[in-house]
């Protein structure tokens, strides 16, 4: 059975414990790969050669991060499909959005800020006859990246390229749910020239591993993404640390269907938005609010276009949806399906668990569900579910749709369908998200601000901003 290890200080080894936790196939859940139970020892060690490392990073300077961050990217490339298929296997996602979205978002992830930390400027501010200010912004030290394990190497690289670009050395810990692709990364970083101790990555779980990367005085950043109790629970460890925060954290995204919207469009980007990764992205669209007047109208078409998805093996390019990520989520999933129904919810379609054939006949496979029938304060429509569920709900008009759509906790990403110019302005600017997405859904431009508001987040990733929070500044002024 393969040994899943940890990267400290350029080399790949066990927890300093010995112990192992199990890692499943969740298409098959059957135990296929093993992965290190580390503790604090682990993040003590890892966090020494991160701060070891430290000089011999700062000083490649840019170009030289640059570089090797560019030929990471290029191994990634290189072996695209290797890392595709692991993360299909390691997280139950079909293979084609694998090696369509996940591996190639995590080159480009690299990519990205391998080369934005070139063009990274800072201001300077003229005090007249007086002084000049100039902002440096210098690497923060040792920081720490956790990621969740929906998009297991995009989401991990999304944290560490803009840390490692900006001169900082990191130790990560990704999800001990999906672990594979960020340790097939590790094996190619000192083929990539990343020197010994500039990444450290600590296998483990959350309440050991995560917590002591979040307590470790010498860790003084932490950016975070994953669920909003976890998120809330780092804060309160970091902020008394005066730690640096960057909190990714759930959501419950409306989509808003106005009547004037282009139909066929919304329809097959609303079944994408509602079910890709098993609607396991944080981006998914789970609340449906569709103008009153369209509303049977799209229900009926969005019922038959939801029946007609395929779950099966996520090995099969035939597969629209593959297994969710784990027993423990399936249940979790089918717990607030049930809780649909208590609450009067009707079921249009899916609410079960699917049994495949065969090797899959133990896999973790849901039916995509629709539900319709209740009302904004149900915990159907207030709780994160983050599976393939999506509720429908009928609004009135716009102040009705706004209403319903900011009815919520959490504030990450809107999606407004209309093909009034004047409206989408109106509504985008009335919603409280961070992210709206107008006729559109999942169209990402790296450079834009990335993040929630309310129970969502803190913070925002994406260009500048990662660059700006992976960095300390500093006023030099100078008397002229
Ligand atoms: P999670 O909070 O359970 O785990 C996320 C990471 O935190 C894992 O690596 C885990 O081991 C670690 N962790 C757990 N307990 C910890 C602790 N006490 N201290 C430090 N680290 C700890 O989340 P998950 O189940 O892996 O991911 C699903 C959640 O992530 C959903 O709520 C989803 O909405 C959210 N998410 C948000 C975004 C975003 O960008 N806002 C993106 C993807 C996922």
């Amino acid at each position: 059975m393969e040994r899943i290890l940890n990267l400290i200080g350029g080399e790949l080894r066990q927890a300093t414990g010995g112990a192992w936790l199990d890692n499943h196939d969740p298409a098959t859940a059957a135990v296929y790969a093993l992965i290190p139970d580390s503790d604090e020892h682990d993040v003590r060690i890892a966090t020494e050669a991160a701060q070891a490392a430290l000089p011999a990073w700062r000083s490649l300077g840019r170009e030289g991060r640059s570089n090797a961050m560019l030929k990471l990217a290029e191994l990634i490339e290189r072996d695209l499909e290797r890392f595709a298929l692991a993360e299909s296997r390691d997280n139950g996602k079909p293979v084609h959005l694998a090696r369509k979205v996940d591996i190639p978002r995590a080159v480009s992830n690299l990519r990205f800020f391998a080369t934005a930390i070139l063009h990274f400027g800072t201001e300077a501010h003229v005090m007249d006859d007086v002084a000049v200010n100039y902002t440096e912004r210098q690497p923060i030290g040792v920081v720490g990246c956790i990621s969740p394990w929906n998009l297991p190497l995009y989401l991990f690289t999304w944290k560490i390229a803009p840390a490692l670009a900006a001169g900082n050395t990191v130790v990560a810990k990704p999800s001990e749910v999906t672990p594979m692709t960020a340790f097939l990364l590790s094996r190619l970083c000192g083929e990539a020239g990343i020197p010994p101790g500039v990444l450290n990555i600590v296998h483990g779980l959350g309440p050991k591993v995560g917590a002591a990367i979040t307590a470790h005085p010498s860790i003084t950043a932490i950016s975070f993404t994953g669920g909003t109790r976890t998120g809330a629970e780092i804060a309160r460890v970091a902020a008394p640390l005066f730690k640096k925060l960057s909190l990714e954290l759930g959501g419950k995204n409306p989509v808003l269907v106005f009547a004037d919207c282009d139909f066929d469009d919304m329809l097959s980007t609303t079944v994408r938005s509602s079910f890709t990764n098993q609607g396991q992205i944080c981006l998914c669209g789970s609340r449906i609010l569709i103008e009153r007047s369209i509303y049977d109208r799209f229900k009926e078409a969005f019922v038959k276009r939801v029946k007609a998805l395929r779950v099966g093996d996520p090995a099969d390019p035939g597969s629209d949806l593959g297994a969710v990520v784990s027993e423990a989520h399936m249940q979790k999933v089918l717990g607030h399906i049930a809780q649909a129904r208590a609450e009067g919810g009707t079921v249009l379609c899916g609410g079960e668990r699917v049994r495949l054939e065969g090797r899959l006949k133990d896999g973790w496979y849901i039916a995509p569900t629709v539900i319709e029938g209740l009302g904004p304060a149900c915990a159907t429509n207030q709780e994160e579910i983050f599976g393939p569920v999506v509720s429908l709900q009928p609004f009135e008009n716009e102040t009705h749709a706004l209403q319903l759509a900011n009815d919520s906790s959490y504030g990450l990403a809107g999606v407004v369908w209309t093909s009034d110019v004047k409206r989408a302005h109106r509504v985008a600017r009335a919603l409280r998200t961070g992210i709206v997405w107008v006729n559109c859904w999942m169209v990402r431009d790296l450079r834009t601000p990335f993040g929630g508001m309310k129970q969502s987040g803190v913070g925002r990733e994406g260009g500048e901003e990662a660059l700006r929070f992976f960095t300390e500044a500093k006023n030099i002024c100078i008397r002229l």
